[in-house]
């Protein structure tokens, strides 16, 4: 047989490096705002966004329009921070005006863990520290480095030996700031923890976090990969509270669809990569101008549609709608939830279930016994609705048959 006439799935299992031994295998036809058909014309609700990046849904206009423009213009032309590229340069000054004022010099990069890893260096650098503090259950990427700051030994174990003098502190615990003391380099946190199954901290812990690092002159890094641009309520999470990180990291919901990421931090302190050595940081396709245009129409439509408003009202909706007696809570904040479910057992079930009734939803790396429910922020009322009952729907299924 030739390959042309094996099924795309078999050749998914045969030439798509895996990760796992039972993905969902949706055979994506096309997708558009919170709708994701396959190829057997089944259509999905898609409760997660890609893990928190189609905030403006799927193949938003204006970020197409965004992308075609841009690419007939130019693409790749030469590797990140020689040449002037006009898609960079505007992203970042629309990424620097709506951040603290410290927060105005944007190092473009390709993901998430790719901001992690110059974060941190650019936090050794300035600080002349190897001492790098994380959270237990953080997630922050895959890469080495990354993973080093994962606060889970069970994902990290076979990867040994990782990089040196990296300790985790459990999140939202006010006396475990002992731990951070003058040889610390940073201090690497989500806002709210993503992959921990969506935790909120404590009123008040950040700010005493920032006061902690500052006494000490420690790099403060939060991570806003997962919880930025408009997911939680506020463009990002940390806006909730009046305190503000040394570095910022994005990626994800950044690009509309496409890869980017950046860390962002003071222009003195970002310097430090153009000297002792020269090129600190480097990367071919950071910043990409294609991605920078597309990232560019996305920022926009959250700001003019008010996506992080439209974010805490869709939470509201799905509080008040999604009452279900396996569901034990609803954790989180905007479009950032966690369904809790008694057992893993339980959640897997009704995932499978909500894939049954065309609703995508997924577990969390370090909380298997939640379900996400992270919706593009476009959604509508009625979609919302239409996804609360098919996951009630698949509920009852599954507790029909407990
Ligand atoms: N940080 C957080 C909080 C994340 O949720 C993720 C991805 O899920 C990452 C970092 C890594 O991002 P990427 O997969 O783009 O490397």
């Amino acid at each position: 047989m030739s390959e042309g006439s094996i099924s795309q799935r078999t050749l998914f299992l045969k030439h798509i490096g895996q990760t796992s031994t039972a993905p969902p295998m949706i055979e994506v036809d096309f997708a558009k705002g919170v709708w994701i058909q396959d190829v057997y014309g089944k259509r999905y609700i898609d409760w997660i966004s890609g893990i928190s990046v189609s905030n403006v849904g799927h193949v938003h206009p204006e970020v197409l329009a965004a992308i075609h423009t841009q690419s007939a213009a130019y693409m790749h032309v030469m590797v990140y921070g020689e040449y002037v590229l006009s898609p960079q340069v505007q992203l970042a000054q629309r990424i620097a005006g709506i951040l603290p004022t410290s927060l105005n010099s944007v190092y473009f990069v390709n993901s998430g863990a790719e901001a992690a890893e110059g974060a941190v260096k650019l936090a050794k650098r300035a600080t002349g520290r190897s001492k790098v503090i994380s959270c237990i259950n953080a997630y922050h990427g895959s890469t080495h480095g990354a993973l080093s700051l994962m606060g889970n030994e069970f994902f990290k174990r076979a990867y040994r030996p990782l990089l040196p003098d990296v300790y985790h502190i459990p999140f939202g615990k006010f006396d475990a700031f002992n731990e951070i003391d003058k040889s610390t380099a940073c201090v690497v946190i989500e806002p709210i923890q993503g992959e921990a199954g969506i935790i909120l901290p404590p009123a008040g812990y950040l700010k005493a976090l920032r006061e902690h690092c500052t006494k000490l002159g420690v790099i403060l890094i939060f991570d806003e990969i997962q919880s930025g641009f408009g997911r939680t309520g506020a463009c990002f999470a940390f806006r909730h509270e009046k305190v503000v990180p040394d570095i910022l990291l994005m990626a994800k919901g950044m690009g509309g669809g496409m890869p980017i990421g950046a860390f962002v931090a003071s222009k003195e302190l970002m310097s430090l990569f153009t000297h002792n050595p020269v090129l600190g940081h480097i990367t071919t396709f950071g910043g990409h101008p294609v991605s920078c245009a597309a990232s560019l129409a996305c920022l926009n439509v959250i700001l003019r549609d008010n996506l992080e408003i439209a974010a805490t009202k869709a939470e509201t909706i799905i509080r008040h709608s999604l009452i279900h007696p396996l569901i034990q809570e609803i954790r989180g904040k905007g479009l950032l939830l966690a369904a809790q479910f008694a057992s893993n057992d339980i959640a897997l079930k009704v995932m499978q279930e909500c894939f049954s009734q065309g609703l995508i939803t997924d577990w969390f790396l370090f909380a298997d016994d939640c379900l996400r429910i992270a919706p593009p922020l476009t959604i509508s009322n009625e979609e919302i609705e239409d996804g609360c009952e098919r996951f009630k729907l698949a509920c009852d299924i599954v507790a029909s048959r407990i």
